[in-house]
């Protein structure tokens, strides 16, 4: 699958970035939405039917960041994108330096089709509505960023429901622990930081959902911490983050899990998740097909609208 390269959290700004800003598009006023307002910095040669194309793009990615979020995940921030060879969006990067901002190349030929199957800004702009937190929790921020953005998307209609589970059920299995790992908070590798940390959030959401007989999920819990001006220009621990997250939803359900997976290699058995919830995946790799008589089917529903 094309999905979950590396994204650069919390690492360097883009490269040159500072000379590639200083001549960015000095035409764009902030785009206002969710309560929010973006501060868009174009360095390169777009065309205007790609311009045209970008400011949809953004908009969309925003609006499914504020449905979640209940809000912009920060009052203001920047978002730098800069112009590549080719078609699609790569190299996202969220950053402060001061101030906040999310950064990636965008080709100079990409099109409506690939901006609307883009998962990078949402994915990014995900990481903005989360506190900084210790690097050993990386798998925490990237697991957040990619359970969230798969979900986010979908509700706003962007992607199926189809295509949320499909996503979750091909690419989980590459977060399952494998021999020698350690737990979460100490073996890192790209499957156990992107797909690992994914699990982690499914299994919370799902813990969260039966504790509070579907009233309350993950979503609730992530919108406390942003309520609380946890985003990423603040620096938060990990106790912290999961204590508030925790608060929200008046349970113990995060930290509870967060203790059993950070340092051994808790077992998952994700084909019993997805009969739980009437995720039904073809052999041959096709569509997943849903079974609304399974005994999750409501959960999966209000997971994925
Ligand atoms: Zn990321």
């Amino acid at each position: 699958m094309k999905r979950r390269e590396l994204c650069r959290l919390s690492l360097l700004p883009l490269v040159g970035g500072a000379s590639l800003l200083a001549s960015a598009d000095p035409s764009g006023s902030p785009l206002r939405i969710g309560g929010g307002e973006i501060a868009l910095q174009l360095s390169g040669d777009f065309t205007v039917a790609t311009r045209k194309e970008m400011h949809l793009w953004i908009t969309r990615s925003a609006d499914a960041i504020a449905r979640y979020f209940g809000r912009l995940p920060a009052p203001r921030f920047e978002l730098r994108l800069t112009a590549a060879p080719g078609r699609g969006v790569r190299g996202g990067v969220t950053d402060r330096d001061p101030a906040l901002f999310v950064g990636a190349r965008v080709g100079r030929e990409t099109g409506a089709t690939e901006f609307l199957d883009d998962w990078v800004l949402v994915h990014e702009m995900v990481h903005v509505a989360v506190p900084r937190l210790p690097r050993a929790q990386d798998w925490l921020h990237e697991g957040l960023a990619t359970y969230v953005e798969t979900v986010a998307r979908a509700r706003a209609g962007i992607t199926s429901a189809e295509q949320l589970w499909r996503e979750l059920s091909r690419g989980m299995p590459q977060g399952l622990p494998q021999a020698g790992d350690r737990g979460l908070d100490r073996t890192h590798t790209w499957g156990r930081t992107y797909w690992g940390g994914a699990i982690f959030c499914l299994l919370a959401d799902l813990k969260i959902r039966h504790a509070s007989q579907g009233r309350l999920g993950l979503q609730q819990a992530l919108q406390g911490v942003l309520s609380a001006g946890g985003n990423y220009g603040e620096d938060w621990s990990t106790a912290k983050f999961l204590g508030v997250a925790d608060a929200a939803v008046k349970q113990t359900s995060l930290s509870d899990l967060y203790t059993e997976m950070k340092d051994q290699p808790m077992p998952v058995d994700l084909d019993a998740i997805w009969r739980e919830l009437g995720v039904v995946q073809r052999p041959d790799g096709g569509a997943v097909q849903f079974d609304d008589a399974a005994p999750g089917a409501g959960l999966r529903r209000a997971i994925g609208g």
